[in-house]
């Protein structure tokens, strides 16, 4: 039994391997479609923009994935990441609860994004690519995608939402710092921010129609593939070195959670903390873990959104995928959680949402703002406003103990802090919103 706040890992004791829940999953995942034939593709149709590697981690079957020499190299730069339990918020709650986080702040570029750019950037790199295309929402996946193409000297692209280009004007330093070039989006390099720009001027952009761009960009070159920072299999694959550690930290506090909370954009760092649990509730006997995706109350592709096949992207140039989505032609409302402003949702997790193993939530930006203070000002800790989310439902969670006298044990995962989103944080403090 331990009695530590936080609970460290040594660095040998850092996963050696991804947890692919795919095997595992109650049904197969309904394929992606060719958005011109409407019939499945196959895994040839990818190879124009990804490396063959993460094609065979978008399909495979193996429930274990080896993590590379290099990839792990990298990963120690930061991991093991602190797993903290977070006991002055308990206190402030006067809750029997226990509530644990994952704080993957304390990566690099301040999120967790680094746990999937560094090994998209690596097998980029032996594939023979020189340069990376991608979309970056609040400036999170451009920062780690920028930091590991400069590690394996790879050029970086980054179109860049143009609300939160002019919010977050850190994060574009932050990406230049390390070499990539930025831009806003919708941007006139392509037709198809050409064609968002003819309808309305003055959009705000979305994630949709950045990746619209980035896509288009990186079909051109045969040297130039295209990376994304969520939603797809490989992308969720990576980010479970996050549960995984989280297994074993809270194996050395004797703990195991009843409930597992991430916040939902595209889904990645909620799979990342969800998903080694979630294996022991679809393969073995943790039938009554609770675990539950968070989303903002403005985009609320999980909790409001149709189950069905849509595009990826605003213009359609990605494969049909079956997820919830509120339509590709959705602009979300500019809220300060960039991260979380995205039309639909993983594959994987709108599958487990459908089947009933994951429970979704929305909740809107004040309360969100709230629960970010609090627990600011109980942990030391300023989070994302995206990771703010998750501390919400937390909260909620912690208050519900209160009352009905149960000391559940609460795991968050804490996807960033917001040291750079100290300017929405002005803004709350002032208005109030
Ligand atoms: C990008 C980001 C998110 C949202 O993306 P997911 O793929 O849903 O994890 C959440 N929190 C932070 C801090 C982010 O940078």
């Amino acid at each position: 039994m331990s009695s530590s706040k936080i609970i460290f890992l040594d660095q040998s004791q850092i996963p050696t391997h991804y947890y692919n829940i795919l095997p595992d999953l109650p049904k197969p995942l309904d394929p992606p479609l060719h958005p011109g034939t409407k019939q499945p593709i196959g895994t040839q149709d990818l190879s124009a923009i990804f490396p063959k590697e993460l094609i065979k981690q978008e399909v495979s079957s193996e429930q274990y994935i080896e993590i590379p020499d290099e990839v792990l190299e990298l990963y120690k730069l930061s991991r093991p990441t602190p797993l903290i339990r977070a006991e002055n918020l308990e206190k402030k709650l006067d809750t029997p609860a226990k509530i644990y986080f994952k704080y993957e702040g304390a990566n690099p570029t301040g999120s967790h994004k680094t746990n999937t750019s560094y090994a998209q950037a690596y097998y980029n790199k032996r594939a023979g690519i020189k340069k990376l295309v991608t979309e970056t929402g609040a400036g999170q996946w451009g920062s780690a995608l920028a930091m590991a193409c400069k590690h394996f000297d790879l050029e970086c692209e980054v179109f860049m939402v143009k609300v939160s280009y002019n919010q977050k004007p850190y994060r574009k330093t932050f990406m230049k710092f390390f070499g990539a070039e930025v831009y806003a989006s919708p941007s006139t390099l392509t037709s198809a921010g050409k064609k968002v720009l003819d309808k309305d001027p003055n959009s705000p952009g979305s994630l949709g129609i950045a990746i619209s761009e980035a896509i288009e960009i990186a079909a051109q070159r045969e040297d130039t593939n295209y990376s994304l920072g969520s939603v797809l299999n490989h992308v969720l694959l990576h980010q479970t070195i996050i549960g995984e550690e989280a297994k074993k930290q809270l194996e050395i506090a004797d703990d195991y959670p009843d409930v597992v909370i991430g916040c939902v954009g595209g889904g990645s760092n909620f799979a990342g903390i969800a998903f080694p649990f979630l294996k022991e509730k679809l393969t073995g006997d943790k039938n009554n873990l609770e675990v539950i995706g968070v989303e903002p109350l403005s985009c609320p592709s999980l909790t409001k959104g149709k189950y069905d096949y849509d595009f990826g992207d605003e213009a359609g140039m990605t494969p049909l995928i079956k997820m919830y989505t509120l339509g590709h032609e959705f602009v979300p409302p500019s809220i300060h959680a960039g991260g979380l402003r995205y039309h639909g949702a993983a594959p994987i997790v709108s599958a487990l949402v459908n089947s009933g193993h994951v429970i979704a939530k929305a909740y809107e930006q004040t309360e969100v703002f709230q629960a970010a203070h609090l627990f600011a000002q109980c942990e030391g800790i300023v989070p994302a406003p995206e990771s703010a989310h998750a501390i919400k439902e937390a909260i909620v969670q912690a208050i519900k103990c209160k009352e009905t006298g149960e000391s559940k044990k609460i795991l968050f995962n804490l996807s960033g802090h917001g040291f750079l989103d100290l300017g929405s944080y002005e803004i709350f403090l002032e208005n109030g919103f």
